[in-house]
């Protein structure tokens, strides 16, 4: 069977016909058209020679596949140059500013590379025997040393692989510890309107009900209204400090002691700690649990650039009730890794456990070597330095877009801006898109929901004024032009290899998997 190989139309993007001359491999110079996978490679070739398989008596039953698999084979320099032509279709940190709010895009120093690639802790396996990977694992309990130190915890969990992972770990903490107090009534996690939407979602996740604390008109949890809403059914919160606005939540600790005094307990969501560390222990202001992203604070790829490692720094209230395995260091430098709920007086509360083995080892080392290269006083200027340059881009451009918090003060480490006053029929996504243009990844947009089409930036510390500046200055010039009403805004961008594409259809009608041409018109 053929798969249409060599049939394919490259598009080049809805031509409006004055700008884009066709050329006749669809190629524009450095900019190289790309087929799907499907269409380029065919069934009928393959890139290894591989013998054919000796006969042998299947035992699967009628279970046996029995048409071809249909993957389309490609040599070796093939299957490279389709990896290598999609990749330069992408946008990376190492290719320039990713202004994406909350998710902390900052640079991936080299060094920690360097480290993780080190053979004794890139090539170790999971299974090995303890003895032979103490080295690894003091890695992991020196930087778990580390986060308990930065944000003034009694313990931590290691293991969560993600921040959304992370919050599922403390909120069963909470839900073991609630269990073991007998108060299984305590349904309600209180989360704010301005929340990730992962906190909801993990508290629904988890079996709680989830409701919503209103903010006040600066951006920050209503602490009356918190406090009114608490009672014998709420088991706690989950706030985000510095929350989704930008802003630093001054009344943390009055909000943690209301809680506790009403028998619950507090969550924190930790993503933004790039904007406190070294400054604020989040142990200070009374909070139970919190995930930090190794990968946003810490500088670990992310983002298509690598998988994320969440771990939850505890209270002393629920470190008895984390996951399983964790590191222990005896008194003769021999660290074990806990497996299992032993019995009588250790680990009898652990919750149990969330991954199969210790976590994201990758990750630990960079963050580790992130932490030890920057020391505190430079932990301490990553977040001095992020926040100033958010507060740089904010009072930049506040002349021209709409900052809805510039009159509470300062922001944190991300700038937000609403679609207020561009020109009517004009939104943030027609902005966005029109960054594209500008060569910048656009910035969150229309999150949080609290403010109206608003816009979410964060620079972070590594970008320098000379970068934040050509970013202010593409930023401006776009705001002027969609409060001008410049109509080419709205079909931006027009230099990507494919212009505006349906995002509410691809959302809602999503085409999950490739079919041949003639089974997909069939199909219609
Ligand atoms: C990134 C983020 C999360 C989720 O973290 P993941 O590592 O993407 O799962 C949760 N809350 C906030 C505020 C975030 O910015």
């Amino acid at each position: 069977m053929s798969i249409n190989q060599g049939g394919w139309r490259p598009t080049m993007g809805e031509s409006d016909g004055n700008t884009d001359m066709p050329t006749y491999t669809g190629n524009r110079a450095l900019m190289l058209e790309e087929p799907l996978i499907f269409e380029r490679g065919s069934v009928n070739v393959t890139g290894v020679d591989i013998e054919e398989a000796p006969k042998v008596r299947s035992r699967l039953g009628g279970l046996e596949r029995n048409r071809d698999i249909g993957l389309p084979g490609l040599s070796e320099p093939e299957t490279v140059r389709h990896y290598t032509r999609l990749s330069r279709q992408n946008y990376a940190i190492d290719l320039g500013l990713f202004p994406l709010g909350s998710c902390t895009m900052k640079h991936n120093p080299r060094l920690n590379e360097r480290v993780a690639r080190m053979p004794g802790f890139a090539d170790v396996h999971p299974l090995q025997p303890v003895d032979t990977v103490q080295g690894a694992l003091g890695v992991i309990n020196e930087l778990a040393v580390w986060l308990i130190k930065l944000t003034g915890m009694y313990g931590v969990a290691m293991s969560p692989k993600a921040g959304a992972h992370g919050e599922l770990c403390g909120v069963l903490c909470i839900k073991a510890a609630l269990e073991k107090r007998g108060e299984t009534d305590r349904k309600v996690l209180l989360v704010p309107e301005s929340a990730h939407g992962t906190n909801p979602a993990t508290a629904a996740f988890a079996g709680f009900k989830v409701e919503d604390i209103p903010a006040t008109p600066e951006g920050r949890v209503d602490l009356a209204a918190l406090k009114a809403r608490l009672g014998p059914d709420v088991a706690g919160v989950m706030i985000t400090n510095p929350n989704t606005c930008g802003l630093f939540e001054p009344e943390m600790k009055a909000i943690s002691d209301a809680v506790h005094a009403a028998g619950g307990y507090v969550y924190c969501d930790g993503a933004n700690f790039n904007a406190i560390v070294g400054r604020v222990r989040p142990g200070d202001l009374g909070i139970d649990a919190m995930h930090i992203n190794l990968h946003k604070t810490f500088s670990t790829p992310h983002g298509g650039g690598g998988p994320g490692s969440g771990p939850v720094v505890l209270s002393e209230a629920l470190a008895p009730f984390g996951p399983l395995p964790f590191t222990e260091r005896y008194a003769d430098g021999h660290i074990t890794l806990v497996e299992e709920e032993t019995v009588g007086d250790r680990h009898p509360d652990s919750f149990g456990r969330m991954t199969a083995f210790h976590g994201q080892m990758g990750m630990f080392t960079r963050a580790l070597t992130y932490i030890l290269s920057h020391g505190a006083d430079g932990l301490r200027q990553v977040a001095e330095d992020s926040v100033l340059n958010a507060n740089y881009i904010l009072r930049s451009l506040e002349d021209v877009l709409d900052a809805p918090f510039a009159e509470t003060g300062p922001c944190m480490h991300e700038a937000i801006f609403s679609d207020a006053g561009l020109a009517e029929g004009f939104s943030t996504i027609d902005i966005a898109k029109a960054l594209i243009d500008e060569g910048f990844h656009p910035m969150t947009m229309y999150f949080p929901l609290v403010v109206h089409g608003a816009m979410l930036i964060e620079p972070t510390e590594t970008e320098s004024k000379g970068t934040l500046d050509q970013f202010i200055g593409a930023l401006r010039s776009v705001a002027q032009r969609a409060k001008a009403g410049d109509q080419a805004l709205k079909s931006a961008p027009h230099f990507a290899p494919r212009r505006r594409l349906d995002e509410t259809l691809a959302a809602r009608k999503p085409v999950l998997a490739w079919k041949e041409p003639s089974q997909a018109e069939a199909a219609e």
